[in-house]
């Protein structure tokens, strides 16, 4: 007689706690006077606007074209 092993276990399968992770809804943007909505997915404080990366993008491009 064969039972299924498996079935021997027994573990319930519990659901995960959470699927996604998220960082609660109506965040604004830290930023002062920034009235932003941050996304729940964001896990920054600031808006994508006053996100410190942005810095780097503003400053100067740089042409990959040689003028001709
Ligand atoms: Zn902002």
């Amino acid at each position: 007689m064969m039972e299924d092993p498996l079935s021997l276990r027994g573990a319930p399968v519990r659901p995960l706690p959470r699927a996604n992770r998220t960082w609660g809804t109506g965040r604004v943007c830290a930023e002062e006077g920034c009235t932003t909505k941050l996304s729940i997915y964001n896990k920054s404080p600031r808006c994508w606007q006053h996100e410190p990366v942005r810095y780097y993008l503003v400053r100067g491009k740089r042409r990959s074209k040689k003028a001709a």
